[in-house]
């Protein structure tokens, strides 16, 4: 029977260690932390979006970071097969918007339980609070690895320490040094999903409001790079929601690619009226609201905290009565609506993304079976390669793919 060691017990560790335990291994997991699944715990806000329904094509395409690398793992160990494997474990799952896929209980915590069941059922040894430190390689093949006060031994290694962002889970980088320690090449890290910083500060003024159905283009100097349509959130330092994270890859690419160069953003509130419709929308409610001050006639149109800011960037005076607008404040109005900018001071750091981008180089990973290329026997999977997918459940199920397929090589 081989024996297999897996290095970390997160989303890809549970999924490597249960494939690998279903073709034939003795499976040893050592997970650092207290527990398994720290950071399922918090994906999904807490629901866990365990995958997404879409076809394989699509999956590839919603993982911007090395997409292609993932064909393979994705054939072998589908959306569908992720499904499948929940439900037989006693997690039954359901379908929402976007193909978005969550367990019915809207409970992480039960994603972890069904891990649980099927490890104990797979007789899967899992050793908790074992940071690893080292890698043992003899004569070119990985043999073991070292805690702090314990060498484990095994026929097959399978890294999966996760990324380094929010390290608090337990995943702080560790599988980088590990791996680049044993002589692979780690592509530099930078954070993606990630909340943007903005220079200007009334931005605070902002803060807690969430818009729908708008536009966030990202221009870098002068010219557009990116746009995204749907939900955004202003926080105390910036821009975060579902189409802020998506676009915070590019301008993080930006920042490395383009030094010095100004990145910034613009919001289009009503992406859905051209300039004309706009001013005939704003013009009926100036009609409506004639004998009212400016201040008090843009409720209709515009969430009350965006007022004021709205006003300002307009450079009219908000007490001003709306007969009394002129055809020049009303166009500037308009402009501000459909071009709110800011400009991006940086994103978060990579601890703050949702996911890490950068990691072990896929070039030195076979990527129909996550073994290395450069060490026999040593395989890897999930956040730890240089790999990285968009909202909606891309990575857990890269997560998924990959420690199937390295736990199955591993295996056998
Ligand atoms: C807030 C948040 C929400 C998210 N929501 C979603 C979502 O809904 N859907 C989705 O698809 N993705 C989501 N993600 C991304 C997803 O969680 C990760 O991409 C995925 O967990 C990566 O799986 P992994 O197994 O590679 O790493 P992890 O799940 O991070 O697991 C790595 C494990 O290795 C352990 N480890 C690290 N170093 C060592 C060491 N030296 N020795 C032993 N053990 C070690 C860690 O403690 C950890 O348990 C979210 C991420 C965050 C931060």
């Amino acid at each position: 029977m081989k024996q297999v060691l897996i290095i970390g017990g997160g989303a890809a560790g549970l999924m490597a260690a249960v494939s690998a335990a279903q073709h034939g291994a003795k499976v040893t997991i050592l997970e650092k932390m207290k527990g398994i699944g720290r950071k399922i715990l918090i994906t999904g806000k807490g629901r866990c979006n365990l995958t997404n329904s879409c076809d394989i094509s699509e999956l590839v395409k919603n993982m911007p970071g090395n997409g292609s690398f993932l064909y393979s793992a994705f054939h072998a160990f589908s959306n569908l097969d992720s499904i499948e494997f929940f439900n037989q474990a006693g997690l039954p799952t359901k379908v929402e918007r976007g193909g978005r896929v969550f367990p019915v209980s809207d409970q992480a915590k039960d994603v972890i339980k069904a891990f649980a069941r099927q490890l104990a059922k797979l007789d899967v040894a899992v050793k908790l609070g074992q940071p690893v430190k080292k890698l043992i390689v003899e004569n070119g093949r990985a043999v073991g690895a070292a805690t702090m006060d314990a060498e484990y031994r095994a026929d097959a290694i399978i890294v999966t320490t996760g990324g380094a962002s929010y390290p608090g889970t337990g995943s702080s980088g560790d599988g980088y040094r590990l791996a680049e320690a044993i002589g692979h090449t780690i592509i530099p890290l930078k954070p993606s999903l990630v909340p943007l910083e903005v220079e200007e500060e009334w931005i605070t003024e902002l803060q807690g409001l969430s818009l729908k159905n708008v536009t966030a283009t990202i221009i870098c100097d002068g010219k557009k790079v990116a746009d995204e349509f749907g939900e955004l959130l202003f926080t105390h330092y910036g821009l975060s929601g579902p189409i802020i994270l998506s676009l915070s890859k590019k301008v993080a690419e930006l920042f490395v690619t383009t030094p010095g160069k100004e990145v910034t953003i613009e919001i289009n509130l009503k992406p859905a009226l051209s300039m004309e419709i706009l001013d005939k929308r704003l013009q009926r409610d100036f009609t409506k609201f004639a004998k009212k001050q400016l201040k008090n006639s843009l409720h209709e149109l515009l969430p009350s905290k965006l007022i004021p800011v709205v006003i300002d960037l307009s450079f009219i005076d908000a007490d001003k009565f709306v007969h009394q607008i002129t055809k020049e404040e009303r166009s500037r109005l308009l402009n501000v609506l459909q071009h709110l900018t800011f400009t991006i001071s940086q994103t978060r750091p990579v601890t703050d993304a949702i996911v890490t981008a950068g990691g072990v180089s896929t070039k030195e990973i076979d990527a129909r079976t996550m073994e290395s290329k450069v060490v026999n026997a040593l395989f890897f999977a999930g956040e730890v390669i240089d790999i990285d997918g968009y909202t909606g459940g891309f990575n857990l199920q890269a997560a998924f793919s990959t420690g199937y397929v390295a736990g199955k090589y591993a295996a056998t």
